[in-house]
C-alpha cells in the first residue's frame, strides 16, 4: 500500500499541529503506525490522498449512520448554505430541530442546541448542578463524556474517595467533586448513593458504553441506576452523543425503557456537521438562560448549516424499517467476523447493540471496563494494521466501538469478513 503523501501530510502536521492532529486518536498512538489522510468519502469507504480505498467503520465516529456524502443531506447542506452561512438570529430550522428531537426523544420536553458532545455533557452538568444546588457529579470509569474538567477524572483508590485529575490543567478541586463508579456494578452505586446521595446533583452515563470498547447494561442495570438517582433526589443524566439515533431511533433510553431526567446528544444529530444538544424535563431546561438563571450560551449554535444536515439525516434515519436493517447488518459483520477467528483458532468475541460492535480478543463474554481492559490489546493492534493492509478501517484503538451504516452492503460486509479471515491467519 502506498502512504508516500499521507506520510509527507503528517510530517507537515506533526511540526505545527500537537501530534499532527487535532484530536488525539487520531494519530495512531494506541495502535502504532500513521495515519491516513483523507481525500473524500462516499457510502461505506473512505479514499486516502495516495488514491487507497477503505471500508470504513469509523464513520467519523459515530455521524455517518447513512454512508459518507449521502446525496440528500449533501443536498440539504448546499441548498441551505446559499442563504448565508450563519445569522446570529433565530432560524426556523432551530425550531424544526427542537420540534423533531422532542417527538423522538419524549424525555426531551425542551432541548438547548450546542456545537459538540463535550459542550452538551459540560452544559448538562451545570445545569444538574445549578437545579439540584449540590455540586457532586457521578460517572463511570471506562465513559468517555467530552474533554470538560469534571470528566477527566478517574476513580481514587476506593469508589468512595476524592476523583483524580487525569490531565494536567484540571484542578484537584474540581476532581473531588467528581465520584466514580464501575459500570454495571449494581452494589457499588447503592453503596455511594447511600453514603453521599444527598450530595449528589446527577450522575451521568454512557448508558451502552462506546469508549470502553462496547458495554452493554446487564439487565435492569439503567433502571437501577434511575431508582437510586430517585430516591435520592439526583438527576440521571444519559450521555446519548453516541447511542442517540444508533442503537434506536428514541436511543438508548427507548431500547431499554428508561427515561433519565437530562440527555445529551451529538454525532447523528448533527449528520456530519459539528452539533451537540442536550434535553430533558421542561422545568429543568426552564432554568436555563434566557428564561432561567443558570447560564449557557453559543455563537454557532443552531448554525442553519448544521441544522440543516441534522435534520435531513433525523429525516433519513426514520424510514421505516431503518434500525432493523442496521441493527441486521451490524449482527451479519459480527457473526462473520466471530466465524472468522473461530476457524482460525483466535480467541475473539463481539458484543452489539443495533448501529454499535465491540471487538474483544478473548473468549470470554465481555460486559465489564475491567474484562474491557483484560483483552489482547496487542492482538488488536496486529489485527488492526492487518485488517488496513486489506482496505478495512476499523477504529485505531482496542478501546472504542465500531459503527454500521446503513451504505454498509453486503459486498461490503463479506469483503470485510474476507479480510478478517486472512487476518485471524496471519495473527
Ligand atoms: N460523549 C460521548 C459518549 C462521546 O462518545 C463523545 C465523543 N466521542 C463525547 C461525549 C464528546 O463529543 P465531542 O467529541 O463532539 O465533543
Amino acid at each position: 500500500m502506498n502512504n508516500a503523501r499521507s506520510h509527507d501530510l503528517f510530517s507537515r502536521a506533526q511540526a505545527l499541529m500537537p501530534g499532527g492532529v487535532n484530536s488525539p486518536v487520531r494519530a495512531f498512538k494506541s495502535v502504532g503506525g500513521e495515519p491516513f489522510f483523507v481525500q473524500r468519502a462516499d457510502g461505506p469507504h473512505l479514499f486516502d490522498v495516495d488514491g487507497n480505498r477503505y471500508i470504513d467503520y469509523v464513520g467519523s465516529w459515530g455521524p455517518m449512520i447513512v454512508g459518507h456524502n449521502h446525496p440528500q443531506v449533501l443536498d440539504a447542506v448546499i441548498e441551505t448554505s446559499r442563504n448565508g452561512l450563519s445569522f446570529g438570529t433565530p432560524n426556523p430550522l432551530e425550531v424544526t430541530m427542537a420540534e423533531t428531537i422532542a417527538r423522538l426523544i419524549p424525555s426531551c420536553e425542551m432541548v438547548r442546541m450546542v456545537n459538540s458532545g463535550t459542550e452538551a455533557t459540560l452544559s448538562a452538568i451545570r445545569l444538574a448542578r445549578g437545579a439540584t444546588g449540590r455540586n457532586r457529579i457521578v460517572k463511570f470509569e471506562g465513559c468517555y463524556h467530552g474533554h470538560g474538567d469534571s470528566f477527566l477524572v478517574k476513580a481514587g483508590s476506593g469508589a468512595l474517595t476524592f476523583g483524580v485529575p487525569t490531565s494536567p490543567g484540571v484542578p484537584k478541586a474540581l476532581a473531588d467533586l467528581t465520584l466514580t463508579l464501575t459500570y454495571n456494578d449494581f452494589d457499588g452505586a447503592t453503596k455511594l448513593f447511600e453514603e453521599c446521595g444527598s450530595d449528589i446533583a446527577g450522575l451521568i452515563v454512557e448508558p451502552v458504553v462506546g469508549n470502553a470498547n462496547c458495554l452493554p447494561p446487564r439487565e435492569g442495570y439503567l433502571q437501577h441506576l434511575r431508582d437510586l438517582c430517585t430516591q435520592h433526589g439526583a438527576l440521571l443524566i444519559f450521555d446519548e452523543v453516541m447511542t442517540g439515533f444508533r442503537v434506536a431511533l428514541g436511543g438508548a433510553q427507548a431500547r431499554y425503557g428508561v427515561a433519565p431526567d437530562l440527555s445529551t446528544f451529538g454525532k447523528v444529530i448533527g449528520g456530519g456537521m459539528p452539533v451537540g444538544a442536550y434535553g430533558g424535563r421542561r422545568e429543568l431546561m426552564q432554568q436555563i438562560a434566557p428564561s432561567g438563571p443558570i447560564y449557557q450560551a453559543g455563537t454557532l449554535s443552531g448554525n442553519p448549516v448544521a441544522m440543516a444536515a441534522g435534520l435531513t439525516m433525523l429525516e433519513l434515519v426514520q424510514a421505516p424499517g431503518f434500525y432493523e436493517a442496521l441493527e441486521a447488518k451490524t449482527n451479519a459483520l459480527c457473526d462473520g467476523l466471530e466465524a472468522a477467528a473461530r476457524d482460525a483458532g483466535v480467541a475473539f468475541t463481539t458484543q452489539r447493540v443495533g448501529g454499535m460492535f465491540g471487538m474483544f480478543f478473548t473468549d470470554q463474554i465481555v460486559d465489564t471496563f475491567a474484562q474491557a481492559m483484560a483483552c489482547d490489546s496487542a492482538a488488536f493492534n496486529r489485527f488492526f494494521h492487518a485488517m488496513l493492509e486489506r482496505g478495512v478501517y476499523l477504529a485505531p484503538s482496542a478501546y472504542e466501538a465500531g459503527f454500521m451504516s446503513s451504505a454498509h452492503d453486503d459486498a461490503a460486509i463479506a469483503a470485510t469478513v474476507q479480510a478478517a479471515r486472512e487476518a485471524f491467519a496471519s495473527l
